[in-house]
């Protein structure tokens, strides 16, 4: 019988396959008590157990570093692999089979029990979140003792023909994720996950389609059941009829064929079908992100979100090391805009070694981020500004600034870059003494009281992610109201039409940065307002650019006009499907 669960649509299109389940090892670890005589071989499959888990990290690990793979993966590959190699779990659960004649994967849990309580424990946010990381760990050993791989195998259907696999989880790291890259994984859906978790982002870089929160589906499904995954309604449907089934392939080959068909567009110009010219820039978090970056040609990197340099290790990455980083993506472009935006931290993204880091606490939207950070932290601040300030001799740089709110965090800011020039100057370090300087617009106060910043700053750019969280009081994070976290609100569209007309009027390029601009349906509201700088995932830049190509920007002026007068989500909503 065909039936449909929905969740949050995070990464777009069709996957039709056969479910693969990933069982939650945990849940199904067996209890008993060894004989003496079998405690030596139990040592034996612990040991080998451990080893096997160790290859596969090491064989994803390859996987991992080819320039197309997401770059995040690798630190969250390295971390893993250490903690396999942690004594605390790997000597432990030895003395347990030992002294106590547990079976190797009851040990296992136990000692896992004892060292997530101790994580539990720690006041730094950082070291509490690392338990999931020794969670994943422990499963993957768990599964080498169950004797069931981690690593997905391709399959044939019974037909012969190669079929997708739609692999169905209650939750998936981004390690695991790595794998559905070479094994043409079709889709996945997960029980957990919100849609700015990791593994919503590796899937949308990889443009798999897949459906996260869905709470219950694992339950309901069984190994090979046919499944249509729809990325970009959020559903899934278990068990589709023929009709339903035929539907569902015409419309995954009409995306193929667009998809393909796209990527002729690379080297076209985007402009309006009235010749408005549209500059599509791309989001990055590091610089192994480049190769993306150039297989669109994206005409510059419209944010590098720096602070991923700053994720996931021990230490800082001190002046030099940033100074290589900025300047490796500066000199890639080529001349093309490089925007860096300075450290970002706080919230969801965190990073032990900075200094303070327990003060970012305790409700971290609000809390100590990003400018609010790094004015509190000069030291950190001005080795970051001098190395993107030296990188700015190798390119085209331009510094901006996330989070502002205040007049005077502008003029705090732009205290410390003229410090940081002068260091330089004194230093006989070379730097573009006219680098541009924006603000990101991501706070409403910022949007409604935009003078101070358009007289100080060279350009702005519109964060939407954090202008919607704060406009709404909505987590970006919590899949539970994550219903309510609306760009079509009123509000939102009302500030960021705002701030796109009276930057522009002053004579500044403001562009938006957030997730709206690379969201296709969004790109004729967004032409209608006025926005001509857009900047994304490099994934999604092709297509957006296709919808430029037919869209005419004079004749959206007067409807969106029409649309921001809407006082209700549902009317935009209706209007908004109209604008096509
Ligand atoms: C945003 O807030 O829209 C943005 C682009 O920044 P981040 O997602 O890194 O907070
Ligand atoms: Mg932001």
């Amino acid at each position: 019988m065909t039936f449909s669960i929905f969740g949050l649509a995070v990464s777009q299109g069709i996957a039709i396959g056969r479910a693969h389940l990933v069982s939650h090892a945990l849940l199904e670890v067996a209890q008993y008590q060894l004989r003496d005589k079998d405690v030596p071989a139990e040592l034996v499959r612990l040991d080998a157990a451990f080893a096997a888990a160790k290859a596969e990290l090491e064989s994803l690990r390859e996987e991992a570093s080819a320039p197309s793979s997401p770059s995040e993966l690798v630190v969250f590959l390295d971390l893993h692999t250490m903690i396999l190699s942690d004594p605390m779990l790997v000597d432990e659960p030895r003395v347990l089979i030992k002294e106590r004649r547990c079976n190797a994967e009851w040990a296992l849990v136990q000692q896992m029990q004892q060292v997530v309580a101790q994580f539990e424990a720690f006041d730094d946010p950082y070291l509490r979140e690392r338990k999931q990381d020794v969670v994943q760990v422990v499963e993957r050993v768990i599964k080498a003792l169950q004797g069931k791989p981690r690593k997905l195998t391709k399959r044939s259907g019974k037909d012969g023909r190669d079929e997708d696999l739609i692999v169905v989880a209650h939750d998936l790291s981004p390690a695991d994720t790595i794998q559905f890259k070479n094994l043409k994984i079709g889709g996945f859906v997960t029980d957990l996950g919100g849609a700015t978790s990791h593994t919503a982002i590796v899937a949308r870089s990889l443009a798999i389609p897949a459906v996260v929160g869905m709470n219950h589906a694992r339950p309901l499904i069984q190994d090979d059941d046919l499944l249509i995954v729809d990325g970009t309604r959020g559903a899934l449907i278990i068990d589709p009829d023929e009709r339903i089934l035929e539907e569902y392939r015409l419309k995954k080959t009409a995306l193929e064929l667009e998809r393909s068909k796209r990527k002729r567009l690379k080297t076209a110009k985007a402009a309006t079908l009235d010749g408005v010219e549209i500059s599509l820039q791309a989001n990055i978090e590091l610089p192994q992100d480049m190769a993306d970056v150039k297989a669109v040609d994206a005409d510059g990197v419209g944010l590098f979100r720096t602070e991923f340099l700053f994720m996931n290790r021990d230490d800082l990455p001190d002046e030099d090391e940033q100074f290589e980083a900025y300047k490796s993506v500066a000199k890639a472009m080529g001349g093309k805009p490089v925007t860096i935006r300075t450290l970002d931290i706080g919230a969801d993204k965190e990073a032990k070694a900075l200094r303070g880091a327990e003060r970012i606490q305790p409700n971290p939207a609000l809390g100590l981020r990003a400018i609010r950070y790094c004015l509190a932290e000069p030291q950190i601040f001005l080795a970051q500004l001098r190395a993107i300030l030296r990188a700015s001799h190798y390119g085209k740089v331009r510094l901006l600034i996330p989070m502002l709110a205040h007049a005077s965090e502008v003029d705090q800011a732009l205290v410390l870059i003229e410090t940081a020039k002068t260091q330089l100057r004194n230093a006989k370090l070379k730097f573009d003494e006219a680098i541009e300087i924006g603000g990101m617009v991501e706070v409403p106060a910022a949007a409604l009281a935009l003078g101070p910043f358009l007289r100080k700053l060279d350009f702005l750019s519109i964060g939407t992610n954090d202008l919607i969280q704060y406009t709404l009081a909505i987590d970006r994070t919590d899949e539970a109201v994550a219903h309510l976290y609306d760009p079509l609100h009123p509000a939102v569209l009302r500030l960021i039409s705002l701030v796109i007309q009276t930057g522009q009027r002053a004579g500044l390029s403001v562009s938006v940065c957030g997730e709206m601009a690379g969201d296709p349906r969004m790109t004729r509201l967004l032409l209608g307002i006025g926005l001509r700088v857009f900047s994304m995932h490099p994934a999604q830049i092709l297509e957006i650019k296709q919808n430029i190509l037919m869209a005419d920007a004079a004749q959206l002026v007067p409807k969106v006009n029409r649309l921001l007068r809407f006082e209700e989500t549902e009317k935009i909503r209706e209007a908004l499907g109209k604008l096509a």
